[in-house]
């Protein structure tokens, strides 16, 4: 694989990040992952938006202009002949001697590469993903997208160890969001629920794009939080992200929803979500 890192496109074994970085020692960086079919990104736009968003809130300047990143993406593609997977971008702050306060003048680090794998036709796409509950580890900044994951690592893996495909996170008897993904509900056959954007959450750009699409279906989605329990009494739910696009969620902790079958809105909301993608594949 060909990556991008210090300036330059290297063979994946070529490419190094010095000790003294600060994206290492503090988890001081910013990250996104844009989608890709077809040898094309998908709502690219809104990850580069979202980037320069979070490298805003973390002082960090932007490396280069947005549109020089998206040419780097792009002959990342290119040269790793990458049709379906995603790019990952990651700036970090830089390196300078181990404090926690930093010089003005560090230059950032940037880092690029595409990562190959099946998005569509997935078996959690097709048969909907179990979901553990756990109350939320993060810190209190959930809007930035920064390379701090531990929480969401130690989280999916305790899930996993119960048995479970993933993990929603609760917080005051609310549902935050996914480990990594947006979580939505479906209350009752004709409204969509997922919270509000704020500092408890990250900006889904997924979300994002697929309530435009609702909204030119004429459906209904509401921006309000939910409990645990009304998520656990949905007839349908499912969460969003940049490489999983729209999952059904067919068990919240030990709670089946639709008979633990993805529902038909979820099933609808799928296939508008990969049609606006330019690829319409059978579910
Ligand atoms: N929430 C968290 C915590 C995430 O890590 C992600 C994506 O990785 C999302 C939500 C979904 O965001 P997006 O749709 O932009 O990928």
């Amino acid at each position: 694989r060909v990556v991008y890192c210090a300036n330059e496109f290297v063979p994946e074994e070529k490419a190094r990040i010095g000790l003294f970085d600060r994206g290492f020692l503090f988890g001081d960086a910013a990250y996104e992952v844009t989608a890709v079919l077809g040898g094309r990104m998908i709502d690219n736009d809104l990850h580069l938006a979202r980037f320069a968003r979070s490298l805003t809130e973390l002082s960090i300047p932007l490396p280069m202009p947005l549109d020089r990143i998206v040419e780097i993406q792009r002959e990342l593609i290119a040269r790793n002949n990458l049709m379906e997977g995603a790019v990952y971008l990651q700036v970090s702050r830089g390196e300078a001697d181990r404090e926690f306060l930093y010089a003005a003048d560090l230059t950032p680090t940037f880092v690029a590469f595409t990562q190959a794998k099946a998005l569509r036709d997935t078996k959690a796409q097709r048969n909907g993903v179990a979901v553990d509950i756990a109350p939320d580890p993060r810190w209190a900044r959930r809007d930035i997208k920064t390379a701090m994951l531990l929480g969401q690592v130690m989280a999916k893996r305790e899930a996993r160890a119960r048995g479970f495909d993933d993990v929603w996170f609760v917080e005051n008897g609310t549902v935050t969001e996914g480990a990594s993904s947006t979580a939505f509900i479906i209350p009752d056959d004709r409204r969509i629920v997922t919270r509000a954007n704020s500092h408890a959450t990250l900006p889904g750009c997924t979300r994002r794009a697929l309530m435009r699409l609702c909204e030119a279906q004429g459906l209904v989605v509401e921006e309000r939080s939910f409990s645990l329990a009304e998520a656990q009494s949905a007839v349908e739910a499912f969460q969003t992200s940049a490489s999983s696009f729209v999952t059904p969620v067919v068990r919240i902790g030990e709670t089946l929803l639709g008979g633990g079958e993805p529902g038909p809105l979820t099933r609808k909301l799928q296939a508008y979500y990969l049609d606006a993608a330019g690829i319409r594949e059978a579910m």
